[in-house]
């Protein structure tokens, strides 16, 4: 702003002066219009000057200038500085980012719109056995395995995918996928072998265990049974009690040895699966559920025929499961609504009870092995803490899932939802 108000203010001076010459010599109009091209000759030799140091870049020093020019020069100046800064700056953000990519324990790719590969670090070299020339190229071109381009597909439908690694097939890899930017997905894919190892190991060892008990428990069983029919003349109390308390604790463990074995068979074994008529199903489970044939407590709604395709077996211990409990965890005198009905594209079984309820802190734990919530009850109520554990499984694999809505003191409801797309009624 004062740059140009000095520009006008030289000309300006230049007028007057021309005026007061003009008293003495005369040739007002001819000083005028030499003061005029003067301007317009320097502007001009400036602009150029401008213009050549921008096209070159402008790099180097600035070039010279005055009034109105030197200022202009200035804010170029600085705003190449700043430019330059901020390169340096990104750049090194860039190279931190590198370094730290290089020596993350996963392999990391970023994939572009069509799933081609924008960026890889060291590692996905190592376990994808992508290289840096195979930027640019679709990732399932790369990586031919069926699994690994449905899930690139509909990533949406699974938390992440298990394969086998593409480099070494002994290796096992865990991938998932996560969106950012406009269109953009980073694919992290991490080395699970030794978990996957371990977790095998377990299964084996509890499937083992429990397997080896059943014989002993067995025999157990059946001396205990003996003893508490034979009539012994100088039975004591304690004996009866002992006996008693015994035969309650093998039971115990049979359940529990029944259930692992169970849960066992649920995460290794493939499954058969055939036409279920769940209604059929879910009345018979109901009727077991009472000594006399019909259990009175239970007010049963089939609104649809509709069966399922899956694993008979399965289902009835999951659906058992959650009757059983609704009965367990309710008064004696309070009534358990069992509802199977079709709503859109699902099935639904509901299991709904007035009983005690679930504090909304345990709701997503009650589904973990042997967890079980300890609360004060009139009287002592027996289980395993697996059986919600085997329904989550059943369902999984049934491609269904569970979900639990409680009030502590009101009731509770477990619904099985099964999807009906793609499924054979
Ligand atoms: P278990 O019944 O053998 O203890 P589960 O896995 O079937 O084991 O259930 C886990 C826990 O969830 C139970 O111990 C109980 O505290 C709670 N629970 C399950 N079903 C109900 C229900 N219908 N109402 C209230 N609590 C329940």
């Amino acid at each position: 702003m004062w740059a140009w108000r000095k520009e006008i203010l030289k000309l300006l001076l230049l007028i007057i002066f021309a005026a007061i010459l003009n008293t003495f010599i005369g040739y007002l109009s001819q000083m005028l219009i030499l003061i005029l091209l003067g301007t317009l000759i320097r502007q001009a030799i400036l602009i150029t000057r401008l213009e050549h140091w921008l096209s070159r870049g402008a790099g180097g020093g600035i070039p010279k200038g005055s009034g109105i020019w030197e200022d202009i020069y200035y804010h170029f100046y600085r705003i190449r500085a700043a430019k330059k800064k901020r390169k340096k700056q990104l750049s090194k953000i860039i190279k931190q980012f590198r370094q730290s990519t290089d020596v993350l324990p996963d392999a990391a790719v970023v994939l572009g719109k069509d799933d081609e590969i924008e960026w890889s670090n060291k590692l996905a070299k190592k376990i994808l056995g992508l290289n840096k020339s195979d930027k640019g190229q679709r990732i399932p071109n790369l990586i031919r395995q069926p699994e690994f381009s449905q899930y690139l597909k509909n990533s949406q439908e699974y938390d992440s995918l298990i394969i086998n690694s593409p480099v070494d097939s002994q290796s096992i890899l865990q991938l998932r996928l996560v969106k950012y930017g406009s269109g953009q997905r980073l694919l992290i894919a991490q080395d699970v072998t030794q978990q996957k190892k371990m977790e095998v190991m377990r299964k084996n060892f509890v499937a083992n265990v429990s397997h080896e008990l059943r014989t002993p428990l067995t025999v157990l069983k059946g001396y205990l049974e003996t003893l508490e029919d034979m009539e012994h003349s100088d039975e004591s109390q304690l004996l009866r009690h002992s006996l008693k308390q015994m035969s309650t604790q093998t039971a115990r463990m049979q359940y529990l040895v029944n259930d692992l074995l169970l849960l066992a068979r649920l995460e290794t074994q493939q499954q058969k699966t055939n036409y279920v008529d769940v209604a059929e199903l879910i009345q018979t489970i109901c009727n077991e559920s009472a000594q006399d044939g019909v259990n009175l407590r239970i007010d049963l709604q089939l609104e649809t025929q509709l069966g399922l395709e899956g694993n008979k077996e399965e289902l009835r211990s999951a659906f058992s499961n959650l009757i059983n409990n609704a009965l367990k965890y309710s008064p004696l005198n309070s009534k358990v609504k069992v509802i199977w009905k079709k709503q859109a594209n699902e099935l639904y079984l509901d299991v709904i009870d007035n009983g005690e309820g679930i504090a909304p802190a345990h709701i997503p734990r009650v589904t973990e092995r042997f967890f079980r919530v300890e609360v004060k009850r009139p009287h002592k109520l027996t289980g395993t803490g697996l059986g919600l554990a085997i329904v989550k499984h059943v369902l999984m694999r049934h491609e269904a899932k569970l979900e639990i809505k409680s009030q502590l003191g009101v009731g509770s409801q477990f619904r099985c939802v099964f999807i009906t797309k793609n499924r054979k009624l």
